[in-house]
């Protein structure tokens, strides 16, 4: 079981040169003492980048994660990277199911479900980013939708060491918008439940729930103080050293 209560993650996406990886790491290894103790700091830069922030990062606290991985351990996949390769690099997590994956390259649930093993098989920690449509969430089917995705995603011998699970609305990703504390809330408290049926009572309450989508040092405290909210999954803030350790310094 972590120590940390919280984990705030960095998803750098598809930017930046190698020496910029490094900088960045090296900031965020350097405001990592003053982070709060509850606070587990997380980032996963892009995968021809992890050696230059590994580097960077050194023995420090701050933990190296992939953004993706392929289902397989090794083989004939052109361009994919395997979660035994992540863990062989110095990563302790990877990012799997997020929105711009399941739409941009078409990943199914079923698919998660199997990259979410892989991880777990190369003893990673799967970071699973579930999310609703704008269509799904005036529909009134966001709840719904997720709780149905964490269903089909999460692998069953997961527990809260080796499962992440964090909610991204799709809409509120990248636009500056977020929801409501209470839908925030609310779709957390479905999350909980469906992890709870899915692991059993013990291992579902054990799974960490990050919340994602244009959370920023100026929102992170109210998103953070939220009952069921775990950590935060950052994207564009994480770019900046500045704001992803002011995120996390945001935590109670
Ligand atoms: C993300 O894509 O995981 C994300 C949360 O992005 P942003 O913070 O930029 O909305």
């Amino acid at each position: 079981m972590t120590t940390s209560e919280y984990l705030i993650a960095g998803n750098w996406k598809m930017n930046g040169s190698q020496s910029a990886a490094a900088a960045l790491s090296a900031a965020v290894a350097a405001g990592a003492d003053a982070a709060p103790a509850k606070a587990e700091l997380l980032i996963c830069p892009p995968a021809l980048h992890l050696a230059a922030a590994q580097a960077a990062l050194g023995d420090g606290a701050v933990r190296l994660g992939g953004q993706d991985c392929h289902e397989a351990e090794g083989g004939a996949f052109t361009g994919d990277v395997s979660a035994e390769m992540l863990k062989d690099m110095g990563c302790s997590h990877v990012i799997v199911g997020h929105s711009e994956r399941r739409e941009g390259h078409g990943e199914s649930d079923s698919l998660v479900w199997r990259k979410a093993s892989a991880a777990l098989r190369a003893g990673l920690t799967a970071v699973i980013c579930v999310g609703e449509t704008e269509q799904e969430r005036q529909a009134g089917l966001a709840e719904e939708t997720v709780a149905k995705q964490v269903k089909a995603g999460v692998p069953d011998g997961a527990d809260g060491d080796t499962v992440a699970v964090a909610y991204e609305p799709i809409w509120a990703i990248g636009s500056g918008r977020t929801p409501d504390l209470d839908e925030i809330a609310a779709v957390h408290g479905a999350i909980r439940q469906a992890l709870t049926e899915l692991l059993g009572d013990e291992k579902g309450a054990a799974v960490r729930l990050l919340y994602g989508g244009s959370v920023k040092p100026s929102n992170a405290a109210e998103i953070l103080a939220l009952d069921e909210v775990d950590g935060a999954l950052v994207g564009g803030a994480s770019l900046q050293a500045d704001d992803f350790l002011a995120i996390a310094a945001a935590i109670a």
